[in-house]
This record gives structure tokens, sequence and C-alpha cells, in this order.
């Protein structure tokens, strides 16, 4: 599978400069984990309980269909302090999809989700849709990432995800994780480790601003 784990600078900055990638560094080291495609009504729990118990927060690019269907543990994601943010309603590929039922799809997902900020699914999104969210109002930011631990690929290990993630976050990471079924056993195995490995760092974890 061909992905880059580490996004490297010059190409967000040529390329993808209207997308954010990383967040600013300020006095207080941070990091933002993200995990997208849920809710799921077990997976997302145990990422709750991991969170909990270093006191972090996180976003969750929610998949509108899946909170319909998992409401409560999509009313508890937000009770728990966590931002969410919207994933399409139909995990929809935005190269492939045409704008005007692309935005529809969101705003649809936008029903059930709080928040005002996106995340391409596939992180596959046009520059005609990325420009039309953000001219709306208010606008939608489009959150992407730094860091992608490839909890979706099915032929690495659990090792190589875990090594995907410490070998490439730093402060001011936006890292995805994926609360699914496809991405379990890696994610299950990094992620605790990820969180104690930023407690010994010192680095808060922080939820994305939902707008
Ligand atoms: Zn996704």
């Amino acid at each position: 599978m061909a992905y880059l784990v580490k996004t490297p600078w010059w190409l967000r900055r040529v390329f993808y400069q209207h997308l954010t990638w990383k967040m600013p560094v300020k006095n207080k080291p941070a990091v933002y984990i993200t995990f997208d495609d849920g809710p799921h009504p077990t997976i997302t729990p145990f990422v709750l309980d991991e969170l909990k118990k270093h006191n972090a927060k996180a976003t969750f690019f929610c998949i509108g269909n899946n909170v319909s269907r998992y409401k409560s543990t999509y009313d508890t994601t937000i009770a728990e302090g966590h931002t969410t943010g919207n994933h399409t309603y139909n995990h929809l590929n935005g190269w492939f999809t045409k704008t005007e039922h692309y935005l529809k799809n969101i705003k649809q997902a936008a029903q059930h989700i709080e928040g005002h900020i996106f995340r391409p699914p596939y992180g596959k999104v046009k520059r005609s849709q990325a420009n039309r969210l953000m001219l709306q109002k208010p606008a939608w930011r489009i959150y992407m990432w730094d860091v992608l631990s490839g909890d979706f690929d099915t032929e690495i290990t659990p090792e190589q995800c875990l090594a995907n993630v410490l070998e490439n976050i730093e402060p001011g990471s936006i890292v995805v994780f994926h609360d699914s079924e496809k991405a379990w056993s890696r994610m299950s195995y990094a992620l605790p480790k990820v969180l104690e490995y930023c407690s010994q760092q010192g680095w808060e974890m922080k939820a994305l601003p939902k707008h």
C-alpha cells in the first residue's frame, strides 16, 4: 500500500497550503491525536478509556451514518470533553465524487455531528470541494495530519504501526488513528504506548478546536 507515514513539509507547503497539517507550537508542547471512521460501539469506548487514563483529549472525525447508528457512543465522546468533526455521511472519496453530491453528503453528516471541522475520507478532496467548504459561512476548517499511524494497513504489524508514530510525532503533530474494526489489532496495541510516550515527554494531548 502506498502512503506517506510522515507528510513532508514541502508537499504541505507547495500543494496543500489551504489545508491544516500541523498545529502551531506554543510555550507548552502539545500533540493532537485524532480518530477517524467511528463511532464504533466497542472500539470507541476502548479509546475513550485509554485517553482518560492519561487525561488526554482527542478529536474524532466521525462518519455521519455511524453517529446515527451509535448515538450514545457519540454522546459519551462529547460528554468526556473530546471534539468531533465531519468525515462525510458515507465515507465518500472526494476524487471520485461530484462536488454537489460531496457537499450534500457532508451537510447530511453535519446534522448529526457537532463542530465545524472536516477531514476528507482517504485524505482525498478536490481543490474545488475544499474551496467550496472554506467559502461556506461559517467556513469549514479542513484538518489533514502530519503523522499517519498506518493502523488501517493490514499488511503491517502492530509494532510497525507504533514505530510509525513514535519515529515521527513531535509537538504540534496531528496524528491519525482509526476507531474501526479494520484498524483494531494495530490501533489497540499502539495507542496505549503512544499515550504513555507523550505523557513521559510532558506533552499535553489536546483536542483540535471544533471551529
Ligand atoms: Zn476515513
